[in-house]
């Protein structure tokens, strides 16, 4: 039945702070048929996991074969594992509210794959995202420096720039002094060309972001230059120079010019906590939020956006963001990796950590079909943590209300400055 907390929060257009959207061009060439659609998300690794034979995986992604129903009957018994998980769960509301499939089977993905070919026109992602999983904007990672406007839609798109490479310790020299003009032959120029970077796309980025946690670890030390000055040296004779220890110091280095220049730009610095995509790889004690405690104390002015709820280390994020004035949580991929757990941690948050800190969604995809199963289940927990405290009599449905706006638009708009961007951007 609905409510007028769930009619709210169907109603309201959805801030989202993380994806790697496809660029319009790159949606087109790619062309992606129903499975792709459907299945070319997250879901993929629970096929892996559940012990999907690669051979069948890979026939069942791909797209030459017009045979969908048959790619699909190769790995149904494995989908059958994983339908219940998070990122089942989209892949079953995405199939409803896009293709109106009840039940997904061989059958009625078979039966559906028509109605692709209508999806993949020009405009389609963006009427899908803006209208379908009823987005106010999203804000895209799209792995590089340059921020500049998206011409399918300026005021829509936002973008990060990225500080990956910096923070790996293994940043592409010949091109960031490309970029820059600025000729990078000691750590005095290396500032020089940091500092161009923001000059240049500081005004119409909409935050930083570094996904080193997939290559390192994010314990983080202060490093003086005069130890650094000679690994900078030794990295642009020969980029494979540095071992791990050499690579982590220098990184940390170039990881706090970031956080110093976020600061002075007035721009938050986004950092993946936690869980990994993919299967296989991931060393848990690279990926607890917990490990930055000494980079959130030394660089206080600088806002530390700190995603996917750390998972496992959830409750540590809660602390975090109680203890720390400059760290914000962003729940975006949380309501599929584990949605329970995403519910419990919103619940938590709510009675330790101030509600003005709090991001509620983000899909991290770049696929806009999944985008609507995401945006869908995030809804759904998002309405359920909060319908929970009101039946506990924690909160009144008003109030709930109201913490459903900050969740969902207010806390975005205020810290990534959601309208001073947008009128900058129309003016490029
Ligand atoms: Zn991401």
């Amino acid at each position: 039945m609905a409510t007028e907390l769930s009619k709210f929060i169907d109603e309201t257009p959805l801030c989202d702070t993380h994806e790697h959207m496809a660029k319009e061009q790159q949606y087109l060439d790619d062309s992606p048929d129903i499975i792709h659609a459907l299945f070319m998300n997250y879901v993929y690794a629970d096929f892996e996991v559940a012990g999907v034979d690669a051979g069948k995986l890979a026939a069942f992604l791909n797209q030459d074969d017009p045979d969908v129903r048959g790619r699909f009957e190769g790995v149904y018994a494995t989908w059958q594992a994983v339908r219940h998980t998070g990122y089942g769960e989209a892949v079953r509301l995405m199939a409803k509210r896009i293709y109106d499939i009840d039940e997904v089977t061989p059958d009625s993905v078979g039966a559906a794959a028509p109605l692709q070919e209508a999806l993949v026109q020009p405009g389609e992602r963006r009427r899908l995202l803006k209208e379908v999983a009823n987005l106010d904007h999203i804000q895209t990672d799209d792995f590089s420096w340059l921020c500049l406007p998206d011409a399918s839609g300026p005021d829509f798109f936002l973008y990060d720039m990225t500080w990956c490479s910096f923070c790996n310790g293994n940043p592409d020299i010949p091109a960031l002094v490309e970029e820059t003009g600025v000729d990078v032959s000691d750590l005095p120029s290396l500032r020089n060309a940091m500092h161009a970077l923001f000059d240049k796309y500081g005004a119409v980025a909409v935050a930083v972001k570094s996904q080193h946690a997939y290559n390192r670890t994010l314990t983080w030390e202060d490093r003086a230059d005069a130890d650094v000055e000679p690994l900078l040296h030794r990295h642009i004779d020969d980029p494979e120079a540095l071992d791990v220890d050499e690579r982590n110091a220098f990184g940390d280095w170039c990881w706090a010019r970031g956080a110093e220049l976020c600061a002075e730009y007035d721009l938050p610095f986004k950092i993946h906590t936690g869980y990994y995509a993919g299967s296989n790889t991931m060393p848990l004690d690279f990926i607890r939020c917990g490990n930055m405690c000494r980079l959130l104390t030394a660089f206080l002015d600088t806002k530390f956006v700190l995603m996917h709820i750390s998972y496992p280390y959830n409750d540590e994020l809660v602390a975090l963001g109680k203890h720390y004035a400059n760290v914000y949580a962003d729940m975006c991929w949380a309501w599929s990796i584990d949605p329970y757990t995403s519910v419990d941690f919103l619940r938590k948050w709510i009675h330790a950590a101030p509600a003005n800190k709090l991001f509620i969604y983000g899909g991290d995809t770049f696929n806009p079909v999944a985008n609507v199963g995401y945006t869908m289940q995030a809804r759904a927990g998002l309405n359920r943590a909060l319908q929970a405290e009101v039946d506990d009599g924690l909160v009144t449905e008003k109030e709930a209300i109201a913490l459903a706006a900050r969740f969902m638009r207010e806390n975005a708009y205020d810290c990534f400055r959601i309208e001073a961007k947008r009128e900058t951007i129309a003016g490029v």
